[in-house]
């Protein structure tokens, strides 16, 4: 239920209400606007018509049902675009584009240090590079684990660049969230709804993957699990779906975009490289992303793609990423947004 707060509802009475909802066995989660606060109870579907009780309470408007079955993610609770903080001087969200780029896989020292320094010469804000990776053969390079965050941090020390790099067990996540600026969540562990909730107590953002058959609908249900633990940061990525077309790894759902923007506050990323799997489609879809009012993009980037140990057919050179750039910082000034 969205709890409407009165423009001159005293803090007292807030935190009154606050109170009743809590001890009717629901969380409050309350969102400043600028002219009201608003308040978010959530909890046992049944039992939420008890919440009506709350219109009687000094300082409160309206006591308004959330049609959606995710409540925390949807715009109808928080009708603004959430604006995300990532580090201090940098955000994701409203009028802010964020391009996070980045090796598959963290290999060696060189080769995320050299791949760090060139994307940000061309204007990326964020490195990605995985460090556990999920890999559909067991018998495929799995990653540097321990060793691959160490150099990640090497290159952020190196570069200044904030890091996004994949948390794929709960056993992990306070190691990763030791060393990164935003977990991933990926596409394979959408659903993996014990690691989502893990996330929702973490005080990093989260950036959490579509997975290959989830419907929109199921993904914020997803993203939900992680707000509902408290974690308020997450950030959703489109990377393709699964379909019958084969001339591309994925089908990358640009559609999504619009859709998301009506039915949720949160930021939205795309990321061309695992939604078309081919380094040559990955500009013009960078850039229909941009034209669609994505907030960001995650791209893959290699100094030598042949030699990549994993994704290097969909990864761009250092040189195409910076080409990609020159194309899309226009297009980012276009759509009224900065870089
Ligand atoms: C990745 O970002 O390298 C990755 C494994 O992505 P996804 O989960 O979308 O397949
Ligand atoms: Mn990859």
């Amino acid at each position: 239920m969205i709890i409407v707060m009165k423009t001159d509802a005293t803090p007292e009475q807030e935190k009154a209400v606050i109170r009743h909802i809590e001890q009717m066995g629901f969380k409050a989660h309350v969102i400043e606007g600028e002219e009201r606060n608003v308040i978010g109870a959530v909890g046992h579907e049944k039992k939420k018509m008890d919440l009506m009780v709350l219109t009687t309470h000094a300082g409160v408007e309206a006591v308004i049902p959330i049609s959606k079955p995710y409540k925390l993610a949807s715009r109808e609770l928080h009708r603004q675009a959430s604006v995300i903080e990532i580090v201090p001087g940098l955000a994701i969200g409203g009028d802010k584009f964020v391009v996070m780029a980045g090796p598959c896989s963290v290999e060696s020292r060189e080769q995320i240090v050299a791949t760090a320094r060139s994307v940000k010469e061309s204007g990326a804000q964020v490195l990605r590079g995985g460090a556990y990776k999920p890999r559909t053969s067991p018998y495929d390079f799995q990653g540097l684990a321990e060793e691959g965050l160490k150099l990640l941090e090497i290159a952020r020390k190196d570069t200044g660049l904030p890091l996004i790099t994949e948390v794929m067990s709960q056993r992990d996540v306070e190691r990763v969230e030791a060393s990164a600026d935003i977990l991933q969540v990926g596409a394979r562990n959408v659903q993996n709804f014990a690691l989502l909730k893990e996330l929702g107590r973490v005080s990093k953002p989260i950036l959490l993957k579509r997975g290959l058959s989830t419907t929109i609908k199921e993904w914020l249900m997803s993203a939900e699990y992680i707000l509902s633990e408290g974690n308020t940061r997450v950030i959703l990525c489109e990377r393709g779906i699964r379909t019958f077309e084969t001339a591309t790894r994925n089908t990358l759902d640009l559609s999504a975009v619009p859709v998301l923007r009506e039915q949720t506050h949160l930021p939205v990323v795309i990321d061309p490289s695992h939604g078309t799997g081919v380094r040559n489609y990955v500009p013009a879809m960078a850039m229909a992303a941009v034209a669609v009012g994505a907030d960001g993009l995650l791209i893959e980037v290699h100094p030598n793609p042949e030699q990549a140990l994993s994704d290097g057919a969909q990864s761009l050179t250092l040189e195409m990423f910076a080409a990609m750039m020159e194309k899309i910082k226009p297009l980012v000034t276009l759509m009224g947004k900065s870089l």
